[in-house]
């Protein structure tokens, strides 16, 4: 089959390496050309709400599918009456509006930190004075990687928070004093079976994810099976096919989800060596009506990410478990350029590359 990918990054690029595996084609549409998938297929450069582009661009695939969230839901919808879209385009209306994506939460009865919205500096005061401080106000669209954020400590700092943010639509969070972030990441195919990945254990440095290790050391047989049913709902309730991932925050002894991702995750790269069927794989046997892969976890498995700048990787090629991958852009500071997998590692094994991949953070 021909897939159509929207978006042409790294996480593109992963899909495309999992489709041709699986002897399918891949072609991409992004708003600018990229390296990270200039050798996996052609691209079409356009705007996402150029129809002539998108109608062009579906007459040369089987199926359609997207990398990222911030696809405009216009655009998927104008696609789905021309091939079939997988994530259904309702997975990225509910995944774009972080308060709708609460209330979506909640109306599952997933458990979510306390949330209120906020559109005015008034209402920001309000909701912090009811959620009590300290509280995180986050702008409802457009937020990743801990930007649109800010961490409100005292009533005070309301003004300050309301203009750093820039009067955008808001939701103020209470403070989660979480012991740990894992992420729970599932794939669903067109007949509703679904696979659940390892869950991972997950800790950022500035934001940014930095390890992930999976499967999460020392889960409790409860909260896999929370973090389970809260995805399996998110998954049968849109009637989703493909991969799905939930952020979680570990918290006395309960999960709540913080945030969707209608798509693969960099959470889950891993999964492309400690699992029989990766992510990506299994994104593509479900989007492209294939029964899904184990998932189930072979050996454990650590991920760290390179970002801003690629450090000097010889030391590495001595480690007969670390798999290097690059995705071929060029340097900036905060952007993900690679990621570094190790198998079974040792925490000598672990150190060198977490320090090699923090240094390389600190460079750039
Ligand atoms: P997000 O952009 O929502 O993924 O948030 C980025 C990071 O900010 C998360 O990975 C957490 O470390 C932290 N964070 C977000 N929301 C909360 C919250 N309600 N309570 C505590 N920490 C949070």
């Amino acid at each position: 089959m021909r897939i159509g990918i929207l978006g042409a990054g790294q996480l593109g690029r992963m899909l495309a390496h999992a489709a041709q595996k699986l002897g399918h084609s891949c072609s991409f549409y992004d708003t600018a050309p990229s390296a990270c998938t200039a050798e996996l297929g052609p691209i079409t450069v356009a705007q996402f709400d150029d129809q002539k582009a998108l109608r062009e661009f579906a007459s040369t695939c089987d199926v359609i599918t997207y990398e990222f969230e911030n696809v405009p839901c216009q655009s998927a919808h104008f696609l789905s009456h021309l091939k079939p879209v997988f994530p259904p385009p309702r997975a990225l209306e509910v995944s774009q509006d972080r308060l709708v994506e609460k209330e979506f939460l909640q109306s599952l009865g997933i458990g979510t930190p306390r949330f209120q919205g906020a559109s005015s500096q008034e209402e920001l005061l309000a909701a912090c004075e009811t959620l009590g401080t300290p509280c995180i106000v986050k702008t409802r669209r457009f937020g990743y990687d801990g930007k649109g954020q800010y961490r409100v400590n005292a009533l005070s700092d309301v003004p300050q928070a309301w203009t750093s943010l820039n009067g955008a639509p808001l939701i103020v969070e209470g403070f989660v004093p979480f012991s740990r972030e894992l992420s729970v990441i599932a794939t669903r195919d067109q007949q509703g079976a679904i696979a659940f990945d390892p869950i991972s254990y997950n800790t950022h440095i500035d934001g940014i994810l930095h390890r992930s290790e999976l499967p999460a050391p020392d889960l409790a047989p409860e909260i896999r099976a929370s973090a389970h049913v809260a995805i399996s709902k998110v998954l049968t309730t849109l009637q989703y096919v493909g991969t799905l991932a939930i952020e979680l925050f570990e918290v006395r002894g309960e999960v709540l989800a913080n945030e969707l991702a209608p798509r693969v995750h960099n959470s889950g790269h891993a999964t492309i060596e400690c699992v029989a069927s990766s992510q990506f794989e299994n994104h593509i046997r479900a989007i492209t009506g294939t029964p899904l892969g184990s998932a189930e976890p072979l050996s454990r498995a650590v991920m760290f990410n390179i970002i801003g700048s690629v450090p000097d990787l010889s030391e590495l090629s001595r480690l007969p478990n670390c798999t290097i991958h690059l995705y071929g852009k060029s340097p900036r500071k905060g952007r993900k350029l690679g990621h570094i997998t190790l198998i079974n590692p040792s925490e000598e094994e672990e150190k060198l590359v977490s320090t090699l991949c923090i240094t390389c953070k600190e460079v750039a």
